[in-house]
């Protein structure tokens, strides 16, 4: 069953973040979305005071890594040795820039390197020890495990290994996307699965798989089983879909109907397009959402 949030009136601007895609349990549920509208009202207080979409999808996003209920940044889940190996991307709609970083040693904010990749331009996606050396060279600082690894992940780690499974899914990735009088943003950042292989990469740093933004359409970041949103590549359907003269609403709702029907997959989507509407869908049981919009006096949210 895919459920899907109605579309709100277009807005000057508009930012509007998940916290992942999953089965967050209910006594849970009201902290993962506060974490959301925390990050939504801070972005949107970013615009409100002239900031751009860029900042505004990283300030999010940051928001989001710092606090170690999501699965990104801070709180992110270990994989296969018990560490992080973060993946995170950012691209805007203009020039159809993109930035972003995979397999990344533990530094607390992933999405801030993406976005140092999509200003310098050379490159879009940075990977493991050449993302590290990427960081540091623009000045990012590598983080202990002590300070970024929570008990919690470690508890999650450890039930995975004892059930014997090859890799679980963590919920609690998080993105954004944001519209600025029609100039788009998506960014997306996570520790993908637990447990996963080392080298593992998932749909979130990928272009057009789990992230993707283009002023001609709107924004799209992507959370959920990242073998099979790749495969179809998600976000960009998506965006082909708003071209075509979808909703949000709509656009996210039958990307999600056609993966499952295709390849299967569970997952949610978050949508903007560039007259500033905002669209959901999910079919897992769960994906915590903020929004905040130009004109509001208070973010919205829901799961
Ligand atoms: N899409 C992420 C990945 O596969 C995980 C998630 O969104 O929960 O790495």
């Amino acid at each position: 069953m895919i459920h899907s949030y109605g579309t709100f009136a277009p807005a000057d601007f508009m930012v509007l973040v998940h916290g992942g895609a999953g089965a967050v349990h209910q006594d849970a549920l009201a902290r993962h979305m506060d974490g959301c509208m925390q990050a939504a009202r801070i972005a949107g207080e970013l615009l409100a005071a002239g900031g751009s979409a860029e900042d505004a999808a990283v300030r999010a996003v940051t928001t989001l890594e710092d606090d170690p209920v999501f699965n990104a940044g801070t709180g992110a889940c270990l994989d296969e040795d018990g560490t992080l190996s973060l993946d995170a991307a950012i691209m805007e709609g203009g020039a159809l820039r993109g930035g972003g970083v995979c397999a990344l040693p533990p530094f607390k904010n992933p999405v801030a390197i993406a976005r140092a990749a999509m200003d310098d331009g050379e490159h879009v996606l940075y990977a493991a020890e050449g993302a590290a050396r990427f960081a540091m060279a623009r000045g990012f600082t590598p983080a202990s495990e002590e300070d970024m690894i929570t008990a919690v992940a470690r508890e999650r780690f450890a039930a995975v290994r004892d059930r014997g499974e090859l890799s679980g899914w963590a919920g609690g990735t998080v993105g954004a996307v944001v519209v600025v009088r029609g100039h788009v943003v998506a960014a997306t950042s996570t520790g993908g699965k637990i447990n996963k292989r080392k080298g593992r990469v998932g749909d979130s740093p990928i272009l057009g798989a789990g992230t993707y933004a283009d002023d001609a359409a709107g924004a799209c970041s992507a959370t959920g089983d990242g073998e099979r949103f790749m495969r179809m590549c998600i976000a960009k359907s998506v965006i082909d879909q708003l071209t075509a003269g979808a909703t949000p609403e709509s656009a996210a709702r039958d990307a999600l109907a056609t993966m499952v029907a295709r390849v299967g997959g569970d997952g949610g989507l978050i949508v903007v397009d560039r007259t500033g509407r905002m669209g959901l869908a999910r079919n897992t049981s769960t994906m915590t959402w903020g929004a905040m919009a130009e004109g509001w006096s208070e973010p919205r949210g829901g799961s």
